[in-house]
């Protein structure tokens, strides 16, 4: 399995492969088996600099390539990818403990989504406006610069198609810091399309976040920064685009509801419930609080522990798992930690609540589908992102409580409600203070396209749409004098 990697993985800046400044490396740890996979470079402050440099040089051609040659360039990196999935969704299921089925499915999504950037950059446009019979002036749309894209551990190819999808396509040039804990699909990634990318339009750096991301934060030649990750990580941005007052989108944690009525359908409701353990929930926008109408929680829950208790937790490359390792030990291990604090506070264990160890899985960061029910939502388990497979039920009485119980909450990525009763529904969704309310589905379905991104702690801007174009574009208006 291993001869899918390279024993050492450089930082790719300026079109090639280099050594980090320093010489400094940190290991890749298999998070199935805890074995050693590899080493990448850790990147320096001389690092970071090389590559914005790089990305400057770059923009000056790039940003004069046209909406047609960055199409094809988006078609020809969504094509490579495509064409190399089995190999990408083996090196990122190696690396994160994803199940190499849901690699693929993520790379696909990804590919599906540069595809759509190819399609969607063909019609963006500026506009003109008659002032008055002697004036007249255009907007035009024009390429923000050298961005900083930093992305998370948990769907990098996701994220990075994205953050990537949108920048290539308005003519930016572009430094990306994967997470230290999911370097690989983005350098694997890098490798399967360095000959169709123009030298030093992408450039990637890897290392630390509060070495590595803390540099490419504090540059000074950034015009833009885009982050998907923490809220507390996201503060810390937030602020650095503040100090060099440049645009900065924020993609933050979540604790969404998924909100069940009385007259749901259950076939849904269930397929809904089996989303939320896709990437054994280490998903942003994952239902971790289920909100149960008090004459069905009982069944419902029931349900949900069956579901639960049925799901095979094993190597996440071996076709029958359906749910592999967490992504890294210190994350495991705080996931752990919340089962025991909801205990503490008085939360029921349901199902779940342990390690995995037998069948080989002993070394791995494997856990249980865990549901704490009788939770209410002043608990800390109810309150906080565990960014894992533990599930928190609540009971509550009717449609005014559940809106007031899922708004009091400092997150508000997303959402779901399941009712058959459309214009409960509507009311529902538009209730919830959120970036997405899902109708009778919950990740269950695609979403190519369809706009991404959260309120309230959970960020600022939105992601996954031609909308997002407008991040990496800055305005300039042309005033002209039309006097003879
Ligand atoms: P994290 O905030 O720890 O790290 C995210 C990225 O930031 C990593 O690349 C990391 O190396 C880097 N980083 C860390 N400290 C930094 C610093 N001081 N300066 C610059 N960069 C720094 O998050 P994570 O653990 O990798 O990812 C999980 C989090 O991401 C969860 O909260 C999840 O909800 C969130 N997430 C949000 C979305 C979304 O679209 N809203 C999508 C995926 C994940």
């Amino acid at each position: 399995m291993h001869n899918y990697l390279q024993e050492k993985y450089g930082l790719f800046i300026d079109g090639s492969w280099v050594d980090a400044h320093r010489k400094e490396t940190f290991k890749v740890i298999n998070p199935s088996t805890g074995e050693e996979l590899c080493c990448c470079a850790e990147a320096s402050r001389e690092d970071v600099d090389k590559a914005v440099q790089a990305a400057w040089k770059a923009f000056q051609s790039y940003k004069k390539t046209s909406p047609v040659e960055r199409s094809a360039l988006l078609h020809r990196i969504a094509d490579a990818m495509t064409a190399q999935v089995d190999k990408l969704a083996m090196v990122e299921c190696l690396d994160t403990g994803k199940l190499y089925k849901e690699a693929k499915s993520d790379i696909l999504f990804a590919a599906d989504f540069y595809r759509y950037c190819a399609g969607a950059i063909m019609t963006y446009e500026g506009k003109a406006s008659v002032i008055n019979d002697t004036t007249m002036s255009l907007i035009l749309r024009e390429p923000i610069g050298v961005v900083g894209q930093i992305v998370p551990w948990n769907v990098p190819f996701v994220v990075g198609a994205w953050k990537l999808g949108p920048a290539l396509a308005v003519g930016c040039t572009t430094v990306v810091k994967p997470s230290r804990y999911a370097s690989l699909g983005m350098l694997e990634f890098m490798r399967c399309i360095e000959d169709i990318v123009p030298a030093g339009v992408i450039n990637i750096v890897t290392g630390s976040g509060s070495r590595c991301g803390q540099y490419l934060l504090e540059h000074p030649g950034l015009r833009k920064l885009s982050f998907t990750g923490s809220t507390e990580v996201g503060r810390v941005v937030g602020e650095a685009a503040a100090r060099k007052i440049i645009p900065v989108t924020l993609e933050l944690g979540g604790k969404s509801v998924n909100i069940i009525f009385p007259d749901s359908d259950r076939d849904k409701v269930k397929s809904g419930l089996r989303a939320f353990l896709v990437n054994a929930a280490q998903v942003c926008s994952a239902g971790s609080r289920l909100f149960l109408h008090e004459e069905i929680y009982d069944e419902i829950l029931a349900m949900a522990v069956d579901l639960f208790n049925s799901i095979k937790v094993g190597l996440p490359w071996e076709e029958e798992s359906q749910m592999g390792a967490l992504c890294y030990k210190g994350h495991f291990e705080k996931v752990m930690n919340y089962v025991a604090l909801g205990l503490a506070e008085g939360a029921r264990l349901a199902c779940g609540g342990t390690r995995v160890t037998e069948n080989g899985l002993d070394k791995g960061n494997f856990m249980r589908p865990t549901i704490l029910a009788d939770v209410t939502n002043e608990m800390r388990v109810a309150r906080e992102e565990i960014f894992g497979p533990v599930l928190v039920v609540i009971k509550f009485r009717d449609e005014e409580e559940v809106i007031r119980m899922a708004n009091d909450n400092s997150y508000g990525l997303s959402g779901a409600v399941y009712t058959r009763d459309l214009n409960r529904a509507i009311r529902v969704a538009r209730g919830v203070e959120t970036g997405r309310m899902w109708i009778n589905a919950y990740g269950d379905i695609s979403t190519t396209g369809v706009i991404f991104g959260g309120c309230k702690e959970s960020g600022i801007g939105r992601e996954g749409h031609w909308l997002s174009f407008d991040h990496y574009t800055q305005i300039k208006s042309i005033v002209i004098n039309l006097a003879k």
